[in-house]
Parts: structure tokens; sequence; C-alpha cells
């Protein structure tokens, strides 16, 4: 899966550079291999085979609709967090019932709108569990209405990333005075609150530690059931953030990893009793993803040789601003798309935008990029091109899917999104 990862990766910038995709007058496209997300989905369905179980992709992850209606094919629903990416959910087909809403910062209005669409939801906290009060009681809704807990687990990696600290501003905090108490107290005056949420943090969070959030949330919903004397909890949302790896090829953790992980440190929460839902989102579509940009200019500054490209923070934005914490394999093609095979040399790979730290990656050996060559950006599939950040004015760039032709018959392109264009973007600027 990996090397053909790679093998159809390098096929598509070939292609895309010969079928004028990427070039003078379009110098930077997101290109997602739409195979690998349908294998990677697959994967996931197998990793968690057994109960009832609900697979909401994290909407902000790839909030495109082409990428969306792909997931729903496969049997996915949508995890949203703002008016924007529900409607989005919608445009693409997925059912109200298929759609949780975790925000933290809902509206009242939104969350009207939720219930009366039956959109799960998941309250951040007590004002919020509040606002639920007034309007669920009587209201017929069909949400499943659940509380985000934090588990108050711990930090990964990535501070920034990490939603299960101490004080942390996601869900209530498990481990705080009371909370406990309070919880259970708020499910048993509650019939209708059946669900449990936990999304302990996206991207640097190990597989142990994500797999103590899910414990602590399992054992809080049996403390429920026990309180409320018969089950009550129906489903347990266990979130998404299953790290990417971005150093290699490999895909490593795999869904079946953390599945496996789960299985062993909360072995309850396969057996049945209660339903699943997941919120899973960079690791369905990361590795399948990659950035093309053209090199504008290729120079030279105090020894240092620097390539400047037309993908900087507008599309890799964390890599821009946090470069430790998203650090991202660069390729070097040549105008054609094919590796360049010339000797390393140290060079900065820069961005089009208008500070000095629009770099995707500094002192990297690299083959010497000229003028006309490609740069490839890769694992990118999630929060980067789909993401973007619009400094300098940049317009959003276009995003193609792409997928081999039977026998050999060369690359298939669609756009999933076009590149925005002046107008619209002048249009949006208030003119
Ligand atoms: C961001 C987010 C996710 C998805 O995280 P990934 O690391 O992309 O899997 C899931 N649930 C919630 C609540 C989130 O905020």
């Amino acid at each position: 899966m990996s090397a053909d990862l790679a093998a159809r990766r390098e096929l598509a910038f070939r292609a895309a550079a010969g079928q004028g995709l990427i070039g003078p007058d379009q110098p930077v496209v997101g290109l997602l291999d739409l195979d690998a997300v349908r294998e990677a989905a697959a994967d996931l369905r197998a990793a968690f085979a057994g109960p009832e179980v609900l697979h909401a992709f994290a909407v902000k992850a790839a909030s495109l609709v082409p990428v969306l209606r792909l997931l729903a094919e496969e049997g996915m629903g949508a995890e949203v967090a703002s008016p924007g990416e529900l409607a989005i959910a919608r445009a693409a087909g997925i059912a109200a019932d298929r759609i949780v809403l975790d925000s933290p910062a809902k509206t009242v209005a939104e969350l009207r709108e939720a219930l009366a669409l039956g959109i799960a939801v998941n309250a951040d906290n007590p004002q919020e569990l509040a606002r639920l009060d007034a309007l669920v009681p009587g209201s017929g809704t069909a949400s499943p209405i659940g509380i985000r807990v934090n588990p108050q687990v711990g930090s990964g990696s990535i501070g920034a990333m990490s939603t299960a600290t101490a004080d942390s501003k996601f869900g209530v905090p498990l481990r705080d005075q009371g909370a406990e108490e309070w919880l259970v107290r708020a499910y048993a005056d509650r019939p209708w609150l059946t669900r449990l949420h936990i999304h302990t943090g996206s991207q640097g969070v190990a597989l142990p530690l994500l797999a103590a959030g899910v414990r602590a949330v399992y054992e809080l919903a049996e403390r429920v059931d026990d309180a409320v004397g018969r089950r009550r909890i129906t489903a347990i949302d266990i979130g998404g953030g299953l790290p990417v790896n971005f150093a290699d090829d490999t895909v490593r953790p795999r869904f079946r990893d953390y599945a496996d992980t789960l299985r062993d440190a909360v072995p309850g929460l396969f057996d049945g009793r209660y339903a699943l839902v997941t919120e899973f989102g960079r690791a369905l579509v990361a590795k399948q993803g990659a950035v093309l940009a053209r090199v504008e200019y290729a120079k030279s500054a105090g020894g240092r040789a620097i390539a400047v490209t037309h993908a900087g923070a507008q599309v890799a934005t964390r890599t821009v601003f946090a470069p430790d914490s998203w650090p991202v394999r660069v390729q070097a093609l040549g105008p054609t798309g094919r590796p360049k095979r010339a000797a390393p040399v140290v060079q900065d790979v820069a961005g089009p935008c208008c500070f000095a730290g629009d770099l995707v990656a500094r002192g990297r050996e690299l083959p010497l990029l000229a003028e006309g060559d490609l740069v490839a950006i890769l694992d990118t599939g999630a929060y980067y091109f789909s993401t973007h950040f619009a400094y300098n004015s940049l317009p959003r760039c276009a995003v193609y899917g792409f997928s081999l032709r039977e026998g050999g018959g060369g690359v298939r392109f669609e756009v999933v999104r076009r590149a925005q264009t002046i107008a619209e973007l002048v249009a949006e600027s208030g003119g």
C-alpha cells in the first residue's frame, strides 16, 4: 500500500505537469489520491469491525464537498464544528443522522438548527448544557446528545494540538474537583443525555495516551449507567486524532494498531453494549495528498540557495509558522514532474508570501532547484491545501482528485475544487 502510494503519486505528478494542471499560469495545485482515500476508509471500517459504529469524518481536515461525498460512499458520516462545515457536509449529501456537531462555541441558533435536523450534539460545557435544557425537553428532537469530557490525561508532543491537558479549553474537565460527580448527576437528571464524547488531540498524541483518554470516558459511562440503574449511555464517541507519519511513506500507526491498542486497554468498548462514534480526519487523507508548486525563481543569499516557489503559508500554514512541530517532506521535481536526480545541495524552499519566515523547508538537502522546476510537498492531504490562509490575497489553489485508469491507462484527474479567481477574491474583499 505504501509503495503504491508513492508510485501512484509519481505518476500523478508527471501527468499533472503533462496535462498542464501545473505550469506558469497555474503555479500551485493540490492533488489527492482518491483510490488511497477509499483504501484508508476501508482500513478504518475493518479495524473497528464488530460493534455498531458511525465513522464521522472530521470535516476540518478536508473541507471539500467531493471528498466528503466520496467518504460518504465509503459509509462515512461527518463531524462538524461550525455552520460552514455543517453546510459543506449537507452539500455532500450526508444525512443529518450521520452528522455530529462538536464546536466549542455553538450559538443558540446553531443548537436549535441541529436539534431540528436531528444532528448529534456534543455539549462542551455546563452553560451549553443549560441552553440544551431550555431547548430539548418537549422538542421531540431526534438528536442524540452527549457531553464532551476532557479526561485530563496529558499532552502529546504538540501542545497546540493536545486537547486533554489539565487546562485545555475543551470539554468538561473530568479530574477537576467535583466534576465527575457533577457529570454523573447531569446524566442522571436528563433522560435525553445518552452519549459521551472525548477527543484527546490531533497529531502528536501516541496511541497509549489516546487509549487512556478513551478508557477514562468508558469508565465514566459505566459509572453513569450504575448511577441511573440501567443502560443510559448508548454510544461512546472516541473522537479522532490518529497521528500521521510525516517522515516517510509508511502508514504508521495504522487504524488497526489503534483499534488493537483500544481492545487491550478498554476491552468492554467492543462488546456491543455501546455503539461507537469515531471522528478521524488527518489519518484518512493526509498521506493521500500533495501540494505541487512551481519554482518561480532560484536565487542565493549569504551562501544559501533559495528556491522561491508558489507554495508557502497560504497552503502550509502550520509548517510555516510552527516548523518544528510540522516538518514536511519536499521533493524536487523537474518541469515534467519527474524527480530530479542531481546530488543534494542544502537549500531553502520558500513560498510567495511577503514575510521572511515564509519557508516550507529550511536548510534541506535536495537536488538544486531551478526556475521552472516543481516542488512536491508530501502528506498534505489534510489541513494544508484545504485549509487556505488568505495572506497577501493569494487565491485558493485548485484541488484535483486523481485515480489510475485500469490497465495502465494513465492518470485521470477530476476537479475537487477549482482555483479561486481574482474576481472572486476582489468580491470577497468587499469589492
Ligand atoms: C480536529 C478534531 C478531530 C479530528 O482530528 P484528526 O487529528 O484530524 O483525526 C476530531 N474530533 C474533534 C472534536 C476535533 O476537534
